[in-house]
């Protein structure tokens, strides 16, 4: 019998959604996992799991980490609607509406990342690194930062793979794969990026092969430009491509090389450090996270 206050947690991915019953301790007492399909088919399995769950596990607030983009506007009357995006029938789709009225609890609403960068903040570490960065080099490119306690929001929400970073076509002559950009950070370094450089599904790419040095140079390149505007005091990389785990080490000797030492701190200096590390919460960074978000 479960004696305490259950929370849900959602992490609506562009090829899966990742739903969790936990309390605020990381103790997850069900999961489950649902294709991303169409939103009907894939928001009904979500609620169906929720409430046929037995009485002793019912949630009291739920957090919803969502792909975007999201109107993140509590003024806004599109509020918790997802915008512009290619997937189809999801665009305009009101995922916040439809949850809240389908499980009647509270219900809290951020990007996939800004949800995991509020996990790695609250739960994942020690001590709580304000600022801290989250980025997943997965199938895309995205990141969420963590300020003064909340996650960024602005204009609308930071789009932190399409960023633009030096590309040398002598060097490097892929043209880059962002539908909007082409050589973004996400059009030169996405897991998508790899794979149509490479011909070859990143998990596949041998360690010895130049595609990785290649990798941890643009990583380092995005991570510098991110260290001189927000000055993180973590960095936290996740995302299917980082599983590659021999980028981590690349990426910081190339970090401290690119900033050619402008800044004399050891998280930089020392390419042993784990400043740029993988998520302490491992892959549920995103839905442990949305249940931060919930408790919040
Ligand atoms: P998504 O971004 O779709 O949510 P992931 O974060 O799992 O999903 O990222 C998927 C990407 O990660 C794919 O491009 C895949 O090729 C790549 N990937 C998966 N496993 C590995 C691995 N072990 N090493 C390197 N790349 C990987
Ligand atoms: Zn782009």
């Amino acid at each position: 019998m479960v004696n305490e206050t259950l929370y849900g947690g959602i992490e609506a991915g562009g090829t899966k959604f990742i739903c969790v019953v936990a309390n605020d301790q990381q103790d997850i007492y069900d999961e489950i996992r649902i294709p991303t399909t169409n939103p009907e088919e894939t928001i009904g399995q979500v609620i169906e799991f929720f409430n046929t769950q037995p009485p002793d596990r019912r949630i009291s607030a739920v957090g919803i980490g969502t792909f975007g983009p999201i109107d993140l506007n509590p003024e806004s009357n599109t509020y918790g609607m997802i915008k512009s995006t290619p997937k189809e029938g999801w665009r305009e789709f009101d995922i916040l509406g439809n949850i809240t009225d389908a499980l009647q609890v509270p219900a809290a609403i951020d990007t996939d990342v800004n949800a995991a960068a509020f996990g790695e903040f609250t739960l994942g570490w020690q001590m709580r690194f304000d600022p801290l960065l989250y980025l997943t080099i997965g199938t895309g490119i995205g990141g969420g930062c963590i300020v003064g306690g909340n996650p960024i929001h602005g204009l609308s929400h930071p789009e932190m793979g399409h960023l633009l970073i030096p590309h040398d076509k002598n060097e490097d002559s892929f043209e880059g794969s962002c539908p909007y950009h082409q050589d973004c950070f996400e059009g030169l370094a996405s897991g998508s990026a790899l794979q149509e450089r490479w011909h070859t599904p990143a998990e596949h790419i041998p360690l010895e092969h130049p595609a990785w040095e290649l990798e941890a140079r643009y990583i380092a390149m995005a991570l510098v430009n991110f260290i001189l505007s927000l000055s993180p005091k973590k960095i936290i990389l996740g995302g299917g491509v980082m599983q590659q785990k021999a980028l981590f080490p690349m990426i910081r000797v190339r970090v401290k090389e690119y900033l050619r030492g402008y800044l004399q701190t050891s998280a930089i200096l020392d390419t042993e450090s784990d400043y740029i590390s993988p998520p302490a919460l491992g892959n549920r960074s995103g839905v442990l996270g949305a249940i931060t978000l919930a408790v919040r």
